[in-house]
Formats: structure tokens, sequence, C-alpha cells
């Protein structure tokens, strides 16, 4: 898996041009069955990939928190939600709550989430390729294909199914 993350930089990048083709044509006239498909390439996907093994957005990413997220995080670790927020979040430019650092502070060596129950929904959804009309998120994907292997291989089927 290692040598996977340390090559997927290169790969998307390599793969950006045709995947941003193929999602300009794929909002121009997504399938009927687009929720249906990427449904099973989804759970295809995560049937051979295991999160615990990669952990790649955890450790280069971050998610970003939103006041419900706070509000619960904070209530797990019996802290008022402004001390949680000075402990561990910044502001970005986009005006989000996001971490201070990364690989995430709840990220422990064996790849598994200190938070795992309360996490952010953002880390809940992540890489969104199970979600609802897929075609309206191809911006985010085309970022989300250079750190998400999983991701990544998902655009690979997609490409071979949907002609
Ligand atoms: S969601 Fe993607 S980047 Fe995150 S741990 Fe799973 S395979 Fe790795
Ligand atoms: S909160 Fe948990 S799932 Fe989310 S980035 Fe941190 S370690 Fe990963």
């Amino acid at each position: 898996m290692q040598d996977i993350i340390k090559n997927l930089p290169k790969q998307a990048k390599d793969k950006h041009n045709e995947n941003k083709k193929f999602f300009q044509k794929l909002k121009k006239k997504p399938p009927k069955n687009l929720d249906y498909i990427m449904q099973e390439l989804h759970e295809n996907e995560f049937k051979q990939t295991d999160c615990l093994e990669c952990a790649n957005c955890c450790k280069t990413t971050g998610p970003l928190f939103t006041d419900k997220d706070i509000g619960r995080i904070a209530k797990f670790f019996r802290i008022k939600p402004q001390q949680f927020i000075e402990q561990y979040l910044r502001i970005d430019e986009e005006n989000d709550y996001v971490l201070q650092s990364v690989p995430c502070t709840f990220l422990g060596a064996d790849n598994y989430c200190s938070i795992y129950e309360v996490r952010p929904k953002a880390c809940r959804e992540f890489p969104h390729t199970d979600r609802k009309k897929f075609h309206q998120i191809s911006n985010l994907t085309l970022k989300n294909v250079t750190i998400c292997p999983a991701a990544f291989n998902i655009v690979e089927e997609m490409k071979k199914r949907i002609k």
C-alpha cells in the first residue's frame, strides 16, 4: 500500500487531463443510473481496499469541521466547543474550521481514529464516491484521486463503465 500511495500523485497527474475531459462529458449527460453505478463501484472498491492500511486522507488532508461536528466531538471529550476549537482547529482561507496540523491529531500509529464514533461528517463521507449525483463534485474528485487510492481506482472503473 505504501508504494501505491507514493506513486499516486504522479499517476493522478498523468490521468488528470483524461479525467477532466471525462467529467466534463459526464456533467453534460450523466447516465440515468449513475447513483446505482457509483454505489456498485464504491462497494467493489472498498471490498479490496482497507482504509486501515492507508489512512492517507487523515495523514495529508484532514476534514473540515462543522459546528455540529465540533459540538459532538467536544461533548465526547467533555470540554466546551470553544476549548476544542482553541486546542485543535484553525480557520482556513474559505472560512472553514480545519485541523491546525496534519497528520490528524486523532490518528493513531496503527491508523485507527481515536474519535471514530464521533468523527466529522467529512471523514465519514470521504472520498464521497457513494454519494448521489456524483457528477456534481467532479472538481473535488479530481483532487481526491491524488490522495485516495480508492477514489483513483473508482474513477478508472467509471471510465471503463460509462462510455
Ligand atoms: S478513504 Fe481513501 S485515502 Fe482515506 S484511508 Fe481510505 S483509501 Fe486511504
Ligand atoms: S478525525 Fe479520524 S477519520 Fe477524521 S482525519 Fe482525523 S483520524 Fe482521520
